[in-house]
């Protein structure tokens, strides 16, 4: 069934423990995902990105431009239709995410689209502002249900990792007030994680993820959560966060199904990318602790 956003992440924090937002790029993906979902009795997010990570705010126009910032639109409502079919079908809850939801327009698609929660990422800008352009995106999307996720501190790139990785962690007072002003539903935090590969060891600081927890009732969310490792990942979702998102990790075993199996375009390529794909997030859904909850 396709629920809010919410609906799942407030059932994980009751329970103590972490659903994976599962980074789709097509149809098989997001069956992969379902068919995880429903095998564990779990729920899923589908994760679903258009290069937001990529984009600049430009101050000199107001707004966040990028590459492809056009073409998005009619990209998310005509993926947005195969997900919210095969979501609605599913005999466990599904939301759809919109992930690093870039620009208000981009928002607003999402929400037409289907998708049943949108995260805004205004990491980027100065404190004041994030909370205005969330604030304002909480109040349209609250009135027809979506759920809204947003981020305070900055979750980096793991490549710049060794260099600036932990640069950007959340401010745990900051976090309250964010929240309380933004009215979100999930916060994002920066606490050591980081997008992509790592270049190093990843430290997760668990003493600031306790004093954010402490300051804000919201469930958390991990970015990065690929090669962040078993153990960190184990502790963070019974520690307080209640949605951890992986891409990497997906993608990367469902090129090794290909590889390992000497796969053609004409033969099951396919289906080899897709079965690797779902059995690295069945393993992420057991480090999570999200099987058999439903
Ligand atoms: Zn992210």
């Amino acid at each position: 069934m396709l629920v809010p956003m919410k609906d799942i992440l407030l059932h994980a924090q009751k329970e103590g423990y972490a659903v994976v937002a599962a980074n789709c790029n097509n149809e098989d993906t997001v069956r992969a995902c379902i068919e995880a979902a429903e095998e564990q009795r779990s729920a899923i997010i589908l994760n679903i990105g258009y290069g937001a990570n990529s984009m600049q705010y430009d101050h000199r126009l107001g707004r966040l431009v990028g590459e492809h910032f056009e073409e998005v639109p009619k990209l998310m409502v005509f993926f947005g239709r195969i997900c919210e079919k095969l979501a609605e079908d599913a005999s466990i809850p599904v939301a759809i995410n919109l992930d690093h939801g870039a620009s208000f327009e981009h928002a607003i698609w999402a929400i037409r689209a289907g998708y049943t929660s949108i995260m805004i990422d205004r990491s980027m800008l100065p404190f004041e502002q994030n909370i205005a352009e969330v604030k304002e995106l909480v109040k349209i999307a609250h009135a027809v249900n979506v759920s809204v996720e947003a981020e305070l501190g900055h979750v980096g790139w793991g490549a710049q990792y060794e260099k600036d990785g932990t640069s950007h962690l959340t401010d745990p007072t900051e976090a309250r007030q964010y929240v309380a002003q933004t009215g979100c539903d999930a916060l994002a935090v920066a606490i050591g994680s980081a997008h992509g590969e790592y270049s190093g060891t990843p430290y997760i600081d668990f003493d600031r993820l306790k004093e954010i927890r402490n300051n804000v009732t919201v469930p958390l969310v991990l970015h990065g959560g690929s090669g962040t490792g078993k153990e960190n990942l184990r502790r963070a979702a019974k520690e307080g966060i209640c949605k951890v998102n992986i891409g990497t990790d997906l993608y990367k075993a469902g090129a090794k199904a290909w590889n390992d199996a000497n796969c053609t375009f004409a033969g099951n390529g396919y289906q080899m990318i897709k079965e690797g794909y779902k059995r690295c997030l069945i393993s992420y859904m057991e480090i999570l602790g999200s099987c058999n909850r439903y």
